[in-house]
């Protein structure tokens, strides 16, 4: 039989009503012959109050405890989904991450999948089971323990499992109706794609548009899964949504596919450090054993033998950014004069792969901020993506004029 994966997303099983017309949907798969498996995430807003009460109780937590506690939303939903299509006539049943197991290393709090060994959902798909419901986000490491695969992560729970049991498609369900040009909570002005590449894609969530977990569309470039994102909310035709899929089955497309943000991020700028082999180093190893994620880094002009040395890093990160530079600096492995953090900073990208071919984008880019009196602080680019750090209190205005100056609203 063919198998489709389906996932449910928190607004989408937000609270009993929403499980139910989720569910029909998934009744309506199971009319047409598939097998289905069913992925949910946890309530929405429910997460938020797992790691709450977390922090609350622990601030420096032990990162087993806070996997066991915050993966704990997806039970719930797992439970009551399969619930309801029993309720509805439909074989079904729930999975935890471990009951698969689906196995994943032991980095908690952000572990990768390993394996999703297939014989105990397959043995019962035998038995006539239409639909398996697994709990997103969670698994279960080499030690026992269970672990979370980072925020929105059950969108790589879904891509993961359709890998794995060869699904004709993976659908993720949300509470937009797909892919759009930017976020249309920013801009009103925002388009649907019909289409996007895998490439696009994967830079657009690694640079903040979190419709998908970026993990969730390596792994479906990776398998090539047949990726589809779309509302629970409306009603939906075979073609709705947006798919993700390789860039040569994509006919015509702008050279920027979209606009991408990140509101909470901070530059920090080390003043005065030695400019001699090796001080890259000394610096970014203790900061990514800190486990600070740097983003942008920028070495300015040197003087006399010092320079300045900047780097961007989500702003929540800053303290223990501070902390690793104190420790190296005590140690004697660096010696800076300053350590100064600007936690007001946003970052805004525009990403394209029409920018391989086309010149001329950050140039359009540039005059576009300029424009409307944006200061640029940190530049970095790759092959199909510019990005700028700039003032928080502009990022709304930046996108807008970014989406404006690139045309998005209209199809190429
Ligand atoms: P879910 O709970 O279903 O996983 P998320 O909140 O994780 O949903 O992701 C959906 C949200 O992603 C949308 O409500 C939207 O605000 C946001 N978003 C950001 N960028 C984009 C984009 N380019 N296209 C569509 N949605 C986007
Ligand atoms: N519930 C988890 C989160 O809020 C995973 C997910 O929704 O994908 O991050
Ligand atoms: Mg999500």
């Amino acid at each position: 039989m063919p198998r489709l994966v389906m996932k449910f997303g928190g607004t989408s099983v937000a609270n009993p009503d929403r499980i139910r017309r989720a569910a029909k949907r998934v009744g309506v798969e199971v009319a047409k012959g598939y097998e289905v498996i069913v992925i949910v995430s946890a309530m929405s807003g429910k997460t938020n109050e797992l790691v709450g009460w977390v922090e609350d109780v622990s601030p420096l937590y032990d990162a087993r405890e806070y996997d066991a506690i915050v993966s704990s939303g997806e039970n719930v939903t797992a439970g009551l989904m399969a619930l309801t299509l029993q309720q509805m006539d439909v074989p079904a049943r729930s999975w935890q991450g471990w009951q698969v197991p689906l196995m994943t290393t032991d980095a908690h709090g952000s572990a990768r999948i390993e394996e999703i060994p297939t014989a105990n959902l397959d043995a019962k798909f035998a038995e006539g089971m239409k639909v398996a419901v697994v709990a997103g986000f969670q698994g279960i490491s080499h030690e026992g323990r269970i672990t979370t695969l980072g925020r929105g992560g059950s969108d790589t729970t879904a891509v993961a499992f359709a890998a794995a049991f060869d699904a004709e498609r993976c659908d993720i369900y949300t509470d937009v109706d797909g892919v759009y040009t930017t976020d249309p909570r920013i801009e009103d002005k925002a388009r649907k794609l019909d289409r996007i590449a895998y490439e696009e894609m994967l830079e657009l969530a690694s640079l903040g548009a979190k419709v998908l977990q970026t993990r969730s569309v390596e792994l479906a470039m990776r398998f090539g899964v047949k990726l589809r994102v779309l509302s629970s909310f409306e009603e939906m035709d075979d073609n709705a949504g947006t798919l993700v899929c390789a860039e040569e089955d994509i006919v015509e497309s702008n050279v920027v596919a979209g606009v991408a943000f990140v509101r909470d991020e901070a530059k920090m700028t080390l003043i005065s450090v030695a400019d001699r082999p090796g001080i890259a180093a000394a610096i970014f190893g203790p900061l990514s054993e800190a486990g600070v994620n740097v983003d942008m880094i920028v070495q300015n002009i040197s003087e006399e033998g010092r320079t300045d040395m900047t780097f961007s890093c989500p702003v929540n990160e800053v303290p223990r950014a501070e902390h690793a530079m104190a420790e190296a600096k005590a140690s004697g492995s660096i010696n800076y004069h300053d350590l100064v953090a600007d936690t007001d900073v946003a970052k805004v990208s525009v990403v394209g792969i029409g920018m391989r071919s086309h010149a001329g984008v950050a140039a359009k880019m540039f005059a576009a901020l300029q424009a409307e009196g944006v200061n640029i602080k940190v530049i970095t680019t790759s092959e199909i993506k510019i990005s700028v750090l700039i003032d928080r209190k502009y990022m709304e205005l930046a996108v807008q004029a970014l989406h404006d100056a690139f045309d998005l609203d209209k199809a190429a």
